[in-house]
């Protein structure tokens, strides 16, 4: 999924949205462009499935290179030793397995009122394999995959709306993050319509009419809907072995990733817990020493979240709400566009915001926005992992000029101590 329908396709066709909205900007640089940049879509999809093939051709040559089988087909567990595999000409193959692990993952979900037909009312899947950008784009849900469309289609100059049951854009981050965000999806002239629900979709020839909770109406050529996912465990042969499932319709396992029958493991989106192909990798490895005989429990500590808008968001550890809550707090940050990199760069949105422990100094949390914040978040997450502390984490002396200089003056700050920072009145 991650290969071929999630991460790496998206962020290859965010590449080239970030592309074109740069090369717009290039006056900013000091270059001048003979025309104006023109998109190609196509061109742009072409290259995705030309960086899928490649990987998703690498990983069957590591099968091969270890050793592995590969049986394509509809799987179900047929027995408590057994899984069959269904080919698409219907035979079947019975395979006899010591240990049998569930990564089935998970697909879209829906809402009611709002049905999936691939056309008018789509999935991020479908995004991925539509013939031409539409001209306007209705977003429901303004999570990780509604905001990573929301900037990667404004950029290619998609009218965007999105619309969020909850108070804001990424409620899952912290509060200081969605107002960024926010500002930033309105600078591309995105329009968010936060508390608020959609009652119904109409398709029509020409395109959609949803109508929004409240009674307004929304015309736009398609939909997207991104509410979250549904867990693929039907037809599978789980309920027939009696395989415990959580409340949510996923399968339930302890640390060990082990479901209640003995040689049973679920990893990765279909144990509901957290939905990252990371953690599914990480519980990958929890089950297999596992079943080889080790006791492995998974380890979540300082899993960062890497969010693909533009300007990019990770964190790691807690918001400041939850943080606030559970210890006596002192928060430390810096804007980018303090940060002499970030001028170079012409990416000056975002900041990097430290919280940790008064008593303790221990960094409980750390909330970037901006320019490659998926990559720099890393020194939080380690710093967080290893119990560091934020005088720690500020004492290194980091490179310069680089965009993760950041978060030592984050840390700095946190103590009242940033040099490039005024200097607050007590
Ligand atoms: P999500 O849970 O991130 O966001 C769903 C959003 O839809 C929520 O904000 C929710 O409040 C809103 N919503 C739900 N019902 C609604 C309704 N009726 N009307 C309006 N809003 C509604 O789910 P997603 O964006 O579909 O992503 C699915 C999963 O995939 C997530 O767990 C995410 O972490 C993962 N993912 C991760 C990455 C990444 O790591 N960069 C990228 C894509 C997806």
């Amino acid at each position: 999924m991650c290969l071929n329908r999630g991460c790496i396709p998206s962020k290859a066709l965010i590449a080239s949205a970030a592309e074109y909205k740069r090369m717009k900007e290039a006056e900013q640089f000091g270059l001048k462009l003979a025309t104006p940049p023109i998109y190609d879509w196509l061109a742009m999809r072409t290259r995705n499935d030309k960086i899928v093939k490649m990987l998703t051709g690498g990983i069957g040559q590591l099968f091969k290179s270890h050793g592995v089988d590969h049986y394509q087909g509809y799987g179900h567990v047929s027995g408590k030793d057994y899984v069959t595999v269904v080919a698409e000409d219907g035979s079947e193959t019975k395979l006899k397995a010591r240990n049998i692990i569930i990564a089935t993952g998970s697909r879209a979900a829906s809402i009611p009122g709002v049905a999936i037909d691939g056309h008018r009312i789509v999935t991020s899947d479908h995004l991925l394999e539509l013939e031409n950008l539409p001209a306007s784009m209705l977003i429901i849900g303004a999570g990780v995959i509604g905001c990573e469309w929301a900037f990667m289609l404004a950029m290619l100059d998609v009218k965007v709306t999105v619309v969020e049951m909850l108070d804001r854009a990424l409620p899952m981050e912290d509060v200081s993050t969605s107002k960024q965000i926010e500002r930033e999806l309105k600078k591309l002239k995105v329009d968010v319509h936060t508390k608020t629900r959609i009652n119904q979709v109409t398709p029509g020839p020409q395109g959609v009419t949803a109508e929004l909770a409240g009674g307004k109406k929304v015309e736009a050529n398609q939909v997207l809907v991104a509410v979250g996912r549904r867990f693929n465990v039907e037809e599978m042969g789980l309920e027939e072995i009696g395989v415990k499932m959580n409340k949510n319709g996923s399968i339930k396992t302890n640390q060990s990733m082990k479901t209640n029958i003995d040689n049973i493991y679920a990893i990765g989106d279909v144990r509901g817990e957290i939905l990252l192909a990371y953690t599914a990798v990480h519980d990958g490895t929890v089950a297999v020493d596992n079943a080889l005989g080790e006791k492995a429990k998974k380890n979540y500590l300082g899993v960062p979240s890497v969010i693909f808008t533009h300007p990019e968001v990770a964190s790691v550890g807690m918001r400041e709400e939850e943080a606030a809550e559970k210890h006596s707090i002192a928060i430390g940050k810096f804007p980018l566009r303090t940060l002499g990199k970030a001028h170079a760069e012409n990416e000056i949105a975002g900041e990097v915001k430290l919280i940790g422990d008064k008593k303790t100094d221990k960094l409980l949390g750390a909330h970037i926005v901006g320019v490659h914040a998926t990559e720099i978040i890393h020194t939080c997450a380690l710093a967080i992992n290893q119990g560091m502390t934020v005088k720690q984490l500020g004492s290194l002396i980091f490179g310069h000029p680089v965009i993760s200089e950041s978060i030592m003056e984050a840390a700095h700050d946190l103590h009242g101590m940033s040099v490039h920072l005024a200097r607050k009145r007590k």
